[in-house]
């Protein structure tokens, strides 16, 4: 019996549900279970809170979240094969663990949610990175979620919360800084994981914000954003060149050098670009 719980130890459920890691599925488990309930507090305070989980696979964090004591677990998981194993751990906490069979891409989990609503994972990156963009990205702010707690490739967990001047700041960095509070809340080495990936992995705590930060329309915060970090060797006086006619005019009034780079502005000047071309007559 493991300590956190009174369920069996990871590599014994995994043995007997006959769940080797898939490489085509980005299975790499965490079958630590103290490190999994870290995780899980790292996410803040659960009770109270309904969790949206992505990409369980044996259970660890799940577990984790349960014994952190969530409300209410939501897990989503593609593969058929681990959900015996999740429906013991459903039947040790009644009516606490809902399990999906499905792809996280394609399902709507609202349905299934009571707010307050936090989200939880530790999925394959490139599924991770469309998700958390998806995430960031709603019809209204502030969004459905009150915080993202989400394990991604340290490289990335690093362009999430860079500032400006850094190699790793560019688009990723401003759509999640815009209107949310972004941390590494925790880094993990290869052997964290069963089997161990080739590199390291970083979890990324990320807050939303009651309000972005600055003020700006996201279509036109992104299009600016896009072109200059699209070409972000260029001054920006030609990466955003496409924009308006008058863009140097337009730059000039946002505070911001026209033979600047994309790299150098911080959010709030950009913010203050995607207003100032919003307002600019054509
Ligand atoms: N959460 C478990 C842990 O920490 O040990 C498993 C992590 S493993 C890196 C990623 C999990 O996401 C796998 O169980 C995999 O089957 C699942 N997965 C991959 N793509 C998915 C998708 N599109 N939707 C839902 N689950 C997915």
């Amino acid at each position: 019996m493991s300590a956190i719980d009174g369920l069996p130890p990871l590599r014994d459920v995994i043995a007997r549900h006959d769940l080797q890691a898939k490489k085509q599925l980005g299975q790499n488990f965490l079958l630590d279970l103290n490190l999994t309930a870290k995780i899980a507090r790292a996410a803040g305070d659960l009770t109270g809170c309904d969790v949206i989980e992505v990409g369980p696979g044996p259970g660890g964090l799940t577990r984790g979240l349960l014994a952190e004591g969530a409300r209410h677990v939501l897990a989503i998981e593609k593969d058929a094969r681990a959900m015996s194993a999740l429906a013991e751990i459903s039947d040790f906490y009644p009516g606490r663990l809902h399990v999906i069979n499905g792809d996280a891409l394609e399902i709507d989990p609202l349905a299934y949610l009571t707010p307050p609503i936090r989200i939880v994972a530790n999925l394959p990156y490139n599924v991770g990175t469309e998700l958390l963009i998806r995430w960031l990205t709603p019809k209204e702010w502030p969004p459905f979620w009150q915080s993202l707690t989400l394990m991604f490739q340290k490289e990335v967990a690093e362009r999430i919360v860079a500032k400006p001047g850094s190699k790793a700041y560019g688009r990723l960095a401003l759509l999640a800084q815009w209107r949310s509070d972004a941390k590494i809340v925790m880094t993990l080495p290869p052997e964290a994981f069963v089997p161990a990936p080739k590199i390291h992995s970083a979890v990324v705590h990320l807050t939303a914000l009651a309000e972005p930060r600055y003020p700006a329309n996201p279509a036109v915060l992104n299009r600016v954003v896009a072109a200059g970090f699209n070409q972000r060797r260029k001054m920006l006086r030609a990466s955003l060149k496409g924009l308006h006619p008058a863009i140097e005019d337009l730059l000039v009034a946002a505070n911001i050098p026209p033979t600047a780079r994309a790299e150098e502005i911080e959010l709030e000047r950009f913010c203050a670009l995607a207003r100032a071309l919003a307002a600019a007559p054509r």
